[in-house]
């Protein structure tokens, strides 16, 4: 099966808009697709109407930012979701609501360091979408050639510990899994080796999400080398988890991996489309 189970359009910070990334899935030669802006669900209507046009069969999705303890950000992918589902629909908009005045309080800490302007920047690559991401700034740093690519930006400012990053309350593990699980879907921890956390911490964590109804976690994730994927197998062996596959494409010419470019899932894990088509 030729899956790409998480994708970000213009509807948050990607680069091109639903339907264009739909016509990408279908052109790329993908069996089963989801798009997954981050706590968003509006692009999904017309991203499954040209994805199923060209025969690529759809799942809703949506990528949810949590706060887990302290000040660690973590991201779960909501699967085969109900897109009208009202408290799922309620808790996007609410993270939605909390992003501006992070973005705000992103722009003054980059003031500090003398880069003006940053918010109104971040609000113009923004654009139609319906949150200001730090992909967002990223762009806005780029264009003002404070950085030269997107790694840069990382490394240098909106990364944790950096000039331009500031702490943010997204939701609850809690209310992220009710509001996947109340909309029928299925939640699967997003690109697991990303996070700023202890190998240690993270198996805390995926023992809460398994606990609390948590049913995925990506492992075949674009860049991943062949060591690193067999490390997040390892992780779904151990905590009972099925196996999703991961893109998480941007845009042409940002992303390093274009849809569906994704390396080979272990053949012994069960994948989490299993339970959903
Ligand atoms: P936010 O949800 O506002 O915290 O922004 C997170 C987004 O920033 C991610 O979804 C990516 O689009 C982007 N991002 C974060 N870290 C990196 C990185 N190291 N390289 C490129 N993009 C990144
Ligand atoms: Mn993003
Ligand atoms: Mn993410
Ligand atoms: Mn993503």
């Amino acid at each position: 099966m030729k899956a790409d189970l998480h994708c970000h359009s213009s509807v948050s910070d990607g680069l091109l808009a639903p339907a264009e990334v739909a016509r990408r899935a279908v052109e790329r030669g993908l069996a089963l697709w989801s798009l997954t802006d981050h706590d968003e669900v509006a692009g999904l209507a017309e991203a499954r109407a040209v994805a199923e046009a060209g025969g690529v069969r759809f799942l809703d999705g949506s990528e949810i930012s949590l706060s887990w303890r302290d000040d660690t950000s973590l991201h779960v992918v909501g699967l085969g979701i109900d897109p009208a589902h009202p408290p799922l629909v309620a808790g996007l908009e609410t993270i939605r609501a909390g992003r501006d005045g992070r973005a705000r309080r992103i722009a003054a800490e980059l003031e500090k360091i003398g880069i003006h302007g940053a918010y109104a920047g971040a609000a113009r690559h923004a654009g139609k979408a319906s949150i200001i991401s730090r992909a967002h700034f990223a762009r806005f740093l780029i264009e003002q050639k404070i950085a030269p690519d997107m790694k840069g930006v990382f490394t240098h400012y909106l990364a944790k510990g950096k000039p331009g990053y500031v702490p943010h309350e997204w939701a609850s593990l809690e209310n992220a899994l009710r509001w996947i699980g109340g909309a029928g879907g299925l939640a699967v921890l997003a690109h697991p080796l990303r996070y700023r956390i202890s190998r240690d911490e993270l198996c805390v964590f995926l023992g809460e999400f398994k606990d609390r109804g948590g049913a995925g976690i990506e492992v075949a994730c674009a860049g991943h080398s062949a060591e690193e994927v067999q490390e997040c197998a390892r992780l779904a062996r151990r905590f009972d988890l099925k196996a999703s596959v991961a893109s998480d494409f941007h845009g042409p010419g940002e992303s390093g991996a274009d849809l569906g470019m994704t390396p080979p899932l272990p053949g012994d894990l069960t994948p989490i489309w299993r339970d959903l088509i």
